[in-house]
């Protein structure tokens, strides 16, 4: 049943993650099926299945929100994104097999903390990518390295140069959902909508627009129905109050809306929608059209929930704390997006811990 269903939009992950406990294998295996990758590109099936479980089981179960599921709904969000005529019908078949494995492991053994954190604690994994998209390289080069085990193989019986291309493109999109260049991706998209145009005959402008609809994936939360929405927001939430906690217990500054007890959600919301995923959204949209509408009245909906929220405690007895003035100044907004310290980030809002949430593996284990 849930097969017809990943083809959905509004498919809820959570609800096959509830029956069946493991949504990422159902999905991933599902969509594998559905294209014929296994014919076409010769994979032995019970290889991929190893692989996907050994995916599947590398995500903690632990982490409220980086876990497997979530890469189920990135998954579930990408296959519907790139299998939109305007996108499918221009991708190598190549292309079309990284756009699904990426988002399958973009997140793979996520720590539950974020880069900035893991450069402030001087993770070992720092000192591996120095201080470099340390997660996205973690999460990428530990899946492909642990693919070239004869058990784990997918790649088998390609090509050379199939195994080349499918390789690029997994490590260009699992790389670009480092949210520290965020603005220069939507930047670089909307650059391509207003100049001379996307040249689909170019690698490297289909490179840009699966890096965009994987950015998109990513952080959709705010375009999905309201109950479902709110469900995300919760799991994010608690993990950035994780991460809060562990910095409070080791006397490092608590990065900002991720102090449990003065962050303000609603407005945590208002600025990650605002500043973040409309921006991205509207950039999309532009090149997604009709494709996406559902999704763009989701977030304008969402954010009037929050908005109604934020006035009701605004306007309530309550006295309010000092993060409820945690809007977005430029100081918060550049802070909001959980990029590292001293990043170099062009961009007219940079936000630190709204998009922050990557780490190492020494740490929550
Ligand atoms: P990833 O860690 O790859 O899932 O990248 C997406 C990032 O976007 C997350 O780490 C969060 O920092 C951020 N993000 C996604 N959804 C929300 C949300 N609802 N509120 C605040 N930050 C968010
Ligand atoms: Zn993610």
């Amino acid at each position: 049943m849930y097969e017809q269903n990943v083809n959905n939009i509004n498919f809820d992950v959570e609800q096959l993650e509830t029956a069946s406990g493991q949504s990422l294998y159902y999905i991933a295996w599902s969509i594998f099926r559905q294209h014929g990758f296994f014919e076409q590109f010769n994979i032995p099936e019970p290889i991929f299945l190893r692989w996907l479980k050994k995916v599947q089981h590398g995500y903690r179960g632990t982490n409220p929100y980086h876990n497997a599921v979530h890469a189920s709904d990135v998954t579930h969000s990408m296959h519907f994104f790139v299998t939109r005529a305007r996108i499918w019908s221009v991708l190598t078949p190549e292309e079309k097999l990284a756009s699904i494995i990426a988002p399958i492991i973009h997140d793979y053994m996520h720590p539950g903390v974020n880069n900035a954190f893991l450069i402030t604690t001087r993770d070992a994994l720092t000192m591996r990518y120095n201080d470099l998209s340390v997660l996205e390289n973690f999460h990428c080069a530990s899946v492909l390295e642990f693919t070239q085990e004869e058990q784990y193989n997918l790649f088998v019986n390609m090509t050379v140069d199939q195994r080349k291309l499918v390789r690029e493109m997994v490590i260009s999109m699992v790389l670009a959902t480092d949210m520290a260049a965020h603005f220069e991706w939507i930047g670089k998209f909307k650059n391509k909508m207003s100049g001379s145009g996307f040249n689909f005959e170019n690698k490297a402008d289909r490179k840009i627009m699966l890096n965009m609809a994987i950015k998109c994936a990513d952080v959709n939360n705010p375009t999905k129905p309201l109950e479902q929405s709110k469900r995300w927001t919760e799991l994010i939430m608690e993990e950035f109050f994780r991460q809060g906690d562990i910095e409070r217990s080791r006397g490092i500054p608590i990065s900002m809306f991720m102090n449990r007890e003065t962050t303000d959600i609603p407005k945590c919301q208002i600025g990650f929608i605002d500043f973040i995923a409309q921006p991205l959204f509207d950039a999309w949209y532009s090149f997604m059209q009709e494709d996406i509408q559902i999704l763009m009245d989701n977030i304008k909906g969402n954010k009037n929930y929050w908005k109604n929220k934020s006035e009701k405690v605004s306007f309530g007895p309550i006295k309010p704390t000092p993060s409820s003035t945690e809007s977005l100044s430029n100081t918060a907004k550049a802070s909001a997006l959980a990029i590292p310290p001293g990043s170099n980030i062009q961009t007219s809002v940079s936000t630190q811990q709204i998009t922050n949430t990557k780490s190492s593996d020494s740490l929550a284990r």
